[in-house]
């Protein structure tokens, strides 16, 4: 297997650009909104988390989202924001394709593409993505094993990809009330198994921000190789997953936190 530490006992390290290495000693923090709403809400956001230290941005354009009747993202004209806030601030960005449809958009446009949850195994899609050559953000499907989500980052490498990041972002248990589970018995196996870089998105596993900050110090102090985010300016107005949101107050204390723990 190509994402196997057996052959390839060295750590992979996935170069963003000369700032952001995933793999690296440094973790890697990106942090953004769930949903790109407007110019306007992504700068203040954006400006805000790179002045408390961020190194990624993050921010959703086509969101999949699990209601057809909620905010389903502004497309196009989301991504198009993104880039333009990323390169007012200096910062590089990552968002989620969804569908084939948008490859050249996510080509032009975006730093690293993320392949979320509901999408990590649809191959097809996959394949297409990988074959883009640009650094992927592999997220763990909420119900999927170890095994699954390593041969899933597989079907990428099989292409000639090896710019891999995979993401741990909590899974289904029996027990939802503090959202999903953090696997981080995962995490440690996963780092023993494979060379990829593997980060923590503690927003989508604890689904409430008082988790944020002790889950985001577990994670890196078992070895994950950064975290990502969910910030909002208003998280009472987000259009998505607002309970989750950070404000930009509280990223900085996640910030320092971090800081202090490393
Ligand atoms: C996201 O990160 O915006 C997202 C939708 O996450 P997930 O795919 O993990 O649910
Ligand atoms: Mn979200």
């Amino acid at each position: 297997m190509l994402v196997s530490r057996k052959n390839h006992p060295k750590d992979t390290l996935v170069k963003i650009n000369k700032d952001v290495i995933f793999g690296a000693k440094k973790p890697i923090i990106i942090a953004g909104p769930c949903a790109v709403e407007s110019e306007n809400q992504f700068r203040t956001i954006a400006r805000a988390v790179k002045k408390a230290g961020a190194n990624m941005l993050r921010g959703g354009a086509f969101k999949p989202r699990t209601s057809p009747y909620s905010f389903q993202g502004l497309g196009e004209k989301g991504i198009k924001i993104m880039r333009k806030v990323a390169d007012e601030v200096g910062l590089p960005i990552v968002s989620e394709c969804l569908s084939e449809e948008h490859l050249g958009l996510f080509k032009k446009y975006v730093d690293m593409v993320q392949i979320g949850s509901r999408n990590m195994q649809n191959f097809e899609l996959i394949k297409k993505i990988a074959r883009l050559g640009k650094p992927i953000l592999l997220k763990r499907g909420m119900s999927s094993s170890i095994e699954e989500f390593l041969l899933a980052a597989e079907y990428i490498l099989n292409e000639g990809n090896s710019n891999v990041v995979l993401c741990e972002r909590g899974i289904r248990t029996f027990d939802q009330s503090a959202g999903n589970t953090l696997d981080l018995n995962g995490l440690i196996l996963i780092k023993q198994l494979s060379h990829l870089p593997i980060i923590i998105d503690p927003s989508h596993s604890a689904c409430r921000p008082e988790l944020i900050i002790p889950l985001s110090c577990a994670g890196l102090s078992v070895g994950a190789d950064g975290i990502m985010v969910e910030v909002h300016n208003k998280p009472d107005k987000a259009l998505s997953d607002g309970r989750q949101a950070l404000t930009p107050e509280s990223f900085a204390k996640l910030m320092t936190n971090i800081k202090h723990a490393n």
